[in-house]
């Protein structure tokens, strides 16, 4: 008889920790999709929620980033040497606060407030009607302002499409990045782990809000989004994602009526078990919370989106004393006092 060798079983941990070995680390936007389908989750959002309005606008804002991100022009990528040094020197390739911006996203500013103008709240219309007459030093320290999260002196009106033409700018930025790294391993190998954990690993802003992936090579692992490149990158679930420690987590979600939701989808939800899709992830350590997503839950989730549709949750957060980590460029006008 043919002896067979002994099979031993690995363990859930050790299944997990070998396919960690193997996921991509980061995961560069694509821009054919990543703000359609942005687009498409805000409409969806709309119709459910009582920041409906603000919604609406998002979705033809993501729309425009979408159609002008089709066309973005070549940038200057810096050579490997740089690369390599910058990555010494910061531990990411570029650091979007202090990247040199070209000219070019200012142009795609203008063009954005002139494709979304129409439906954008008032206050709002009415400061892209003086966006023309904006010297560049006041726009270029707008976006400072954006991208090191200072609020004193920001125009909380204009922030979030500013906050759109840096998005737009910097996911094309990393997506030709990508590109080029193809033929230029070096630049690759400048996105590494060596960085501050919770920022991204390209740029080195916070995220928006982790999603953990529910098909592909990264099916059940949990990713956090960037806030300004839509750059995703791995860190292993039931990790905070502000200190890092592991042993003092809870999971928060709203109850699905309180959500925004029609009260008798919510009926028919429970009916069939359906469990929330967004939740806090809130450290009792550093007193943080950052959102977390399953899109095994929802397939359509975006972190950009569903992190506003969710503000309740983090009023809920907040009563209990926990406070927000991550960064959200459209939530500006999602204040109590902004029309
Ligand atoms: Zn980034
Ligand atoms: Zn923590």
């Amino acid at each position: 008889m043919e002896s067979r060798p002994a099979v031993r079983v690995l363990s859930s941990e050790e299944i997990l920790a070998q396919k960690a070995l193997e996921i991509p680390f980061l995961q560069a936007p694509d821009l054919r999709t990543v703000f359609a389908e942005r687009a498409m989750r805000m409409r969806q959002l709309a119709a459910q929620s009582s920041l409906g309005e603000f919604l609406r606008f998002l979705a033809v804002l993501a729309q425009a980033q979408h159609e002008l991100a089709q066309h973005y022009p070549q940038l200057p990528l810096i050579d490997e040497a740089e690369a390599a040094r910058l990555q010494r020197v910061a531990g990411v390739p570029f650091v979007a606060a202090q990247w040199y911006r070209d000219p070019v996203w200012r142009q795609k500013l203008l063009e954005l407030g002139e494709r979304c103008a129409l439906h954008a709240p008032a206050a709002l219309r009415d400061a892209i009607g003086g966006l023309r007459a904006r010297s560049h030093t006041w726009i270029e320290a707008q976006a400072d302002l954006l991208l090191t999260g200072s609020q004193r002196g920001l125009d909380l009106a204009l922030a979030p499409l500013i906050g759109a033409a840096l998005q737009l700018h910097f996911t094309a930025l990393l997506a030709q990045w990508e590109a080029a790294s193809q033929a230029q391993p070096a630049l690759r190998g400048a996105i590494g782990r060596t960085l501050l954990e919770g920022h991204c690993p390209a740029c080195a802003s916070p995220p928006t809000a982790s999603i953990t992936l529910a098909i592909g090579p990264s099916a059940g692992h949990r990713y956090l989004h960037c806030s300004l490149c839509n750059a995703r990158w791995h860190m292993p679930r039931n990790k905070c994602a502000h200190c890092f420690r592991t042993d003092d987590l809870r999971y928060e979600a709203l109850e699905l009526a309180d959500a925004g939701q029609d009260p008798r989808e919510e009926a028919e939800s429970t009916a069939v078990g359906r469990r929330p899709a967004v939740l806090a992830e809130a450290c009792g350590h550093c007193l943080h919370y950052l959102k977390i997503m399953h899109t095994d839950r929802d397939p359509f989730v975006d972190p950009l989106a569903d992190d506003l549709y969710s503000l309740s949750l983090d009023l809920l957060l907040g009563e209990e004393g926990f406070e927000r980590y991550g960064n959200n460029l459209m939530l500006h006008l999602a204040r109590p006092e902004d029309p």
